[in-house]
C-alpha cells in the first residue's frame, strides 16, 4: 500500500540522519510519498499536512533555552492532540554497556504538567498579581503559602494535571501493555510532596488499573525510580509517567541500552502520529557526519509497524541490529572507549548493504 507521510527534517543533525532514513526506506521498496517541510517554523502548514496524512516522521528541532520562542515540538504535540509519547529502551547485542536484557517502554503523558507552557516571568505585573492572589487565598484560614518568601524576584511555572488526561494516558498504557504482551506497569510520581497534581495522577491511574487485572500494577516515587533504573533496570517493564518525569526518565533509560543514539519514540493521538528520535538536534555535531542515525531509523521502524507494514519494519530492524552487533560500521557513540567510529552516512550504507 502507498503511504503519504509528512517529513520534517528539522535542524542540527536532523537533515543528515533523516537522509539515511529516506535512503533506507527507498532501498527496501517502502511505498512512501514524502510531503516535505524543510522549514520547521511553518507550524500551521505542518499541522495541516499531518492532519491530512495522519503520519509524520520528524528530525529534531532546536528550542532556545530560557527565553525566545516556545518549543515547536511541544506545539505540534498540542495542536495535533498527540497525548501519548511511547519511548522504548531495549538492550542490543554489540552495545558496550554494563547492563544486559533491559527492555523498558516509557509511556509519557505528552500534553500537560510543566510542559503546558503556562509561565509567569519574574518581575512582570501579572506575576506579582498572581503572587498577591496566592498569598491572599485562605488568609483567614490555614495559610496556603508555607514558602519562606514570595518576593518580586520569583518566576512561576504552572503544573496542571487533569483526571481526563491521566485517565487517557493510563488507558493508552494498559491497552499498549495488552497488545504488546507486557506484564507490568509502574506509575511514576512524587505524590508524597506534590499532592494535588501528582497525587491526582496517581489516584486516577490506580482507578484505571483496576479495569486491567491481567497487568500487574505498582507505583514508585520518581527519585527512587531514578536510582533503581541505574541499579537494576531489568526489573522494570513499562513506566507510566506524567510529562516531565517521562521526559527525564526516558533519557535515563536510554543510558543502559547505549545512549540517545539508539533511542526511538512515537507521539500518538487518536487521529495522527509523529515519529522521532528521543534525542535533540545536538548542534555541536551538526553537519559533521558524526551523529548516529539508528535512533531515527528505529523510530521509522515504529512508524512502519504503526502503518501495518510489519514485514518491512522487521527487515529494517534486523538490519540495524545486525550492523550494531558487528560493531564495525557504527558511529562514535557505539564504539568502546568513544574513539573512532564511522560517519552517519557510512553507518547508513552498512545498513543498506545488509538489506
Ligand atoms: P541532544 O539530545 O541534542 O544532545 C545530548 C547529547 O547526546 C549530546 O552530547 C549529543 O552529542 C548526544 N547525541 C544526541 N543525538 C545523538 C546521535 N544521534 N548520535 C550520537 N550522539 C547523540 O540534547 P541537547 O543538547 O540538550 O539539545 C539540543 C537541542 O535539541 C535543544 O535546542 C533542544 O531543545 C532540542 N531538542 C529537541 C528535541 C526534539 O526535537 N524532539 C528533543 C530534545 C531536545
Amino acid at each position: 500500500m502507498r503511504h503519504k507521510i509528512t517529513l520534517i527534517p528539522g535542524d542540527g543533525i536532523g537533515p543528515e540522519i533523516i537522509k539515511v532514513v529516506v535512503s533506507v526506506l527507498d532501498i527496501v521498496g517502502a511505498q512512501i510519498e514524502w510531503d516535505i517541510y524543510e522549514d520547521a517554523q511553518n507550524v500551521p502548514d505542518i499541522v495541516e499536512s499531518v492532519k491530512k496524512n495522519k503520519v509524520a516522521l520528524k528530525g529534531p528541532i532546536s528550542t532556545p533555552i530560557g527565553g525566545g520562542y516556545r518549543s515547536i515540538n511541544v506545539q505540534l504535540r498540542k495542536e495535533l492532540d498527540m497525548y501519548a509519547n511511547v519511548r522504548p529502551a531495549q538492550s542490543m547485542k554489540g552495545v558496550d554497556t554494563p547492563f544486559q536484557n533491559v527492555d523498558i517502554v516509557v509511556i509519557r503523558e505528552n500534553l500537560e504538567d510543566l510542559y503546558a507552557g503556562i509561565e509567569f516571568k519574574e518581575g512582570e505585573v501579572e506575576t506579582q498579581d498572581l503572587i498577591d492572589y496566592i498569598a491572599g487565598i485562605g488568609k483567614d484560614k490555614e495559610p496556603r503559602i508555607v514558602s519562606p518568601r514570595m518576593g518580586d524576584d520569583v518566576g512561576i511555572s504552572i503544573k496542571p494535571i487533569s483526571i481526563y488526561e491521566s485517565e487517557r494516558i493510563a488507558n493508552f498504557a494498559f491497552k499498549y501493555a495488552i497488545k504488546n504482551n507486557r506484564k507490568k506497569i509502574t506509575a511514576i510520581h512524587k505524590a508524597n510532596i506534590i499532592k494535588y497534581t501528582d497525587g491526582l495522577f496517581l489516584e486516577t491511574v490506580r482507578q484505571v488499573a483496576k479495569k486491567y487485572p491481567k497487568i500487574e500494577f505498582e507505583d514508585k516515587i520518581v527519585d527512587a525510580t531514578a536510582m533503581a533504573l541505574v541499579r537494576y533496570p531489568q526489573e522494570f517493564d513499562m513506566l507510566l509517567c506524567p510529562n516531565l518525569y517521562g521526559d527525564i526518565l526516558s533519557d535515563l533509560c536510554a543510558g543502559p541500552v547505549g545512549g540517545l543514539g539508539v533511542a526511538p519514540s512515537a507521539n500518538i493521538g487518536d487521529e495522527c502520529a509523529i515519529f522521532e528520535a528521543v534525542h535533540g538536534s545536538a548542534p555541536s555535531m551538526a553537519g559533521q557526519n558524526k551523529a548516529n542515525p539508528a535512533a531515527v531509523l528505529l523510530s521509522a521502524v515504529m512508524m512502519l509497524e504503526y502503518l501495518g507494514e510489519k514485514e518491512i519494519a522487521k527487515k529494517i530492524d534486523l538490519a540495524i541490529k545486525s550492523v550494531i552487533k558487528k560493531e564495525k560500521n557504527v558511529t562514535y557513540d557505539l564504539c568502546s572507549g568513544k574513539k573512532g567510529g564511522v560517519g552517519t552516512q557510512e553507518m547508513g550504507q552498512a545498513i543498506i548493504k545488509k538489506l
